[in-house]
């Protein structure tokens, strides 16, 4: 196979998009606006010179397919839409990098297996806050009627402004044949925390993405006043708040997962008063199904028994949850394997934030994700970066990962 990767062609590229779809802010590839459509025309005409064929299907997405031998397919995928002042390699290193590898293989003749690529049409959810819309639409997971009526921040509702994109809402379910031939998923993306620059490492396999436990709890005690009422008299709702949210620290670390209280409210909120009513959110997080509901009972028994103790009622509300997706072990393997050739030494780790992959992974398809270092963990920001060398790297390691999972399908 002629090795004519050019990693730098990415950089470059990158750069480009950059300056076409960014301003002093940052990113402006918001989906479903002129400058998201004017990044994916840019894209279109990267893809034209490639023996690809290049279509959107039902909800959005876009796809270019570099047909094999096999109908079977290695579907690569990545999303060119930012959130408003977004970085310069959130989701778009994904796609740039995929672009790099279908060039490679299309230089090398027909390749055994189909290569797709795929463009996730609003993976950041940054106007309607409903994230994934393309990558739900594809798995089953995206309830049609919860996001028709969304409005944007002019009052737009989502249901006209897809339209406008050439998206018919009542059709986008038509987008889930794609995955019929898809035997193996694989997506590049920034870290965005800050594990692997600790650890000085540029890349890491991703073992599969959180499963996420929100909710609201709120401690009903007696508001009284803070001058009048003895500390032994008091029912302090407040309490009910602290205690618990030390004892979710601990829940946390003991299970190895992670736990925010991220708000607290109180009633009446004033110097010269006992809390009556105090409010805080939990979010909990885990790779494990098992070990996500251990930290939410455990969170819960503790709170009845604080309680209990401090003569308060507590009352819980879920406000939101989703399931751990856990990617293919054996993918997990090659995708350590890939960064061990190419960088030496690899590390592997969850991704709290969520990704399309958790939504391909659901539809049953082998899935796996590699992460590249953020610099300062930072990322949905203008500063995002990632040093130059492990963005080459990077985009090696895709191109090497993709490979081997060729091997394995072909040993299956
Ligand atoms: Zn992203």
């Amino acid at each position: 196979m002629p090795e004519i990767l050019q990693p730098q062609r990415t950089i470059a590229e990158l750069k480009e998009l950059r300056t076409l779809t960014g301003n002093a802010d940052g990113a402006q590839r918001v989906a479903f606006t002129p400058v998201w459509e004017k990044s994916r025309a840019w894209l279109r005409n990267k893809l034209s010179e490639l023996p690809v064929e290049v279509d959107q299907d039902e909800a959005g997405n876009l796809w270019a397919t570099l047909a094999g031998e096999s109908e079977q397919a290695i579907l690569i995928g990545g999303h060119i839409d930012s959130v408003p002042n977004g970085g310069w390699l959130d989701g778009c290193l994904g796609v740039m990098a995929g672009l790099e590898v279908l060039r490679r293989f299309a230089a090398a003749g027909k390749p055994r297996f189909t290569i797709k690529l795929v463009d996730w049409c609003d993976e950041e959810g940054a106007r309607f806050g409903r994230s994934l819309f393309g990558s739900s639409a594809v798995s089953g997971a995206l309830d049609i009627e919860s996001v028709r009526n969304l409005t944007d921040c002019n009052g737009d509702r989502l249901e006209e402004v897809v339209k406008r994109c050439g998206i018919e809402l009542s059709k986008v379910s038509e987008s889930q044949s794609r995955m019929q031939n898809v035997a193996a998923y694989a997506e590049l993306h920034i870290e965005q925390g800050p594990v692997l620059e600790r650890m000085n490492l540029a890349m890491g396999a991703v073992q599969g993405t959180f499963g996420v436990e929100r909710h609201t709890i709120i401690f009903t005690g007696q508001a009284a006043h803070s001058g009048s009422t003895p500390m032994a008299y008091r029912r302090d709702a407040l309490a009910g708040v602290s205690r618990l949210h030390l004892a979710i620290r601990e829940i946390a670390v003991k299970h190895g997962g992670v736990c925010t209280v991220g708000s607290v409210k109180t009633k009446p909120g004033i110097v010269t008063a006992i809390v009556g009513e105090a409010e805080m959110t939990l979010d909990q997080r885990h790779l494990s199904a098992d070990s996500l509901a251990a930290m939410y009972h455990e969170s819960k028994e503790v709170s009845y028994a604080i309680a209990k103790e401090e003569k308060i009622e507590v009352d819980w509300k879920a406000l939101w949850q989703i399931q751990p997706f856990p990617f293919h072990p054996d993918l997990i393997e090659l995708a350590d394997q890939s960064i061990v050739e190419i960088c030496g030494q690899s590390h592997k780790l969850p991704s709290g934030p969520l990704h399309d992959a958790a939504e391909v992974c659901r539809t049953g398809v082998p899935t796996i994700m590699l992460f590249v270092q953020s610099l300062y963990g930072i990322s949905h920001n203008k500063i995002e970066d990632t040093r130059e060398e492990h963005l080459i790297a990077s985009v090696q390691v895709l191109d090497r990962l993709v490979q081997k999972i060729a091997e394995w399908l072909r040993n299956r």
